[in-house]
């Protein structure tokens, strides 16, 4: 197929094929990522029955993890699928097959993280609702017209759309767990505060995994992003909400973690530095006000089990 064919933009008539061959790669993809495959869906225009599409059939996977992945990619091509890279800064791996005549793509990305919940949220609102689904169809037909040989522009003017619907309609949530981690140091209660790939300042944490326990995310993320082996207390409990992009409704737990040795390492490419800080200078470091609250409780909470232990 020519770079210029490729490139153009079609749109055809529903056809139950469609969700036929969905189904048939849901069947395939299912036998060679096994349990590693949270959930398997299809998605995007041709999953919606009556909807007028590009006839390409798009598969999100969601997966614990992108580790095991890699070492799949001989068994997928054996059946079709072949890897042709990552995008969206590494959260998400791509595979092309073509089934059933038609152009099949593949989604791994993190189940329960943006990308899944966007792609499966977006299908869903349209899914449920006649006027938005009436709307996205009327676009995609003007923007076809429009930029019948520039897929990107086509592709571009839906995006606006998508992330209104899911703000407007999407009920995305994602949480996080982490800890608020301090040791002694000459005498001192000293906090670790770390920056992230956003480039804020705050503590460790990071998306709560499917099975996991919140204590198992916390400790697993205190692990990747600082090289540390903490104790837990899970009897300190501190939550806040925030939105993210507009539509992810957010919520981050931290309990109270300690350590007594080792050295903290940045997990490379997610975290950009870690300071171990005496409380004030700590505070002083924190970019968020939530953060900032969640610090003075841990550490009250910590100068009250002192003053305790020394009566
Ligand atoms: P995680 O580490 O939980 O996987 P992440 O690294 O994907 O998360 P967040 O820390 O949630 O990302 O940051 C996403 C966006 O939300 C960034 O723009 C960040 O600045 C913003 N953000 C983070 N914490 C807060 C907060 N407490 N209040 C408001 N906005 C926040």
């Amino acid at each position: 197929m020519s770079q210029a064919k490729r490139e153009t933009v079609r749109l055809m008539s529903y056809t139950p094929e469609w969700a036929e061959t969905g189904a048939l790669v849901k069947r395939e993809l299912l036998s060679v990522l096994g349990n590693r495959a949270i959930e398997i869906a299809h998605v995007g225009s041709t999953a919606i029955p009556g909807m007028k599409a590009r006839p390409i059939i798009d598969i999100a996977v969601g997966v614990r993890s992108f580790e095991h992945i890699p070492e799949l990619y001989g068994e997928l091509a054996v059946l079709g699928y072949n890897h042709r890279g990552d995008t969206n800064s590494d959260s998400q791996i791509f595979l092309t097959a073509l089934k059933n005549r038609y152009n099949v793509y593949i989604h791994i990305v993190i189940h329960g993280k943006t990308l899944w919940n966007s792609y499966v949220v977006f299908c869903d609102c349209l899914k449920k609702d006649a006027e938005t689904r009436q709307k996205y169809e009327q676009l995609k037909i003007s923007l076809a017209t429009r930029f019948a040989f520039d897929r990107r522009s086509y592709t571009a003017g839906k995006s606006e759309f998508v992330r209104r619907t899911l703000r407007l309609k999407g009920d995305i949530k994602e949480r996080s767990c982490g800890a608020v981690v301090w040791r002694k140091r000459g005498g001192r209660r000293h906090y670790l505060i770390i920056q992230n790939r956003s480039g804020h300042n705050g503590f460790p944490k990071g998306h709560m995994e499917y099975g996991e326990s919140e204590a198992q995310t916390a400790l697993r993320e205190i692990r990747e992003e600082t090289s540390l082996e903490v104790t837990l207390d899970t009897s300190f409990r501190a939550e806040y909400r925030y939105l993210v992009d507009g539509y992810i409704h957010k919520s981050a737990l931290y309990f109270l973690a300690s350590y007594t040795d080792g050295n903290f390492k940045p997990q490379k490419g997610e975290v950009y530095g870690i300071w171990l800080l005496p409380y004030e200078e700590a505070l002083e470091q924190l970019d968020y006000e939530q953060d900032r609250r969640i610090l003075r409780q841990a550490e009250k909470r910590l100068a009250d089990a002192e003053a305790k232990s020394k009566k």
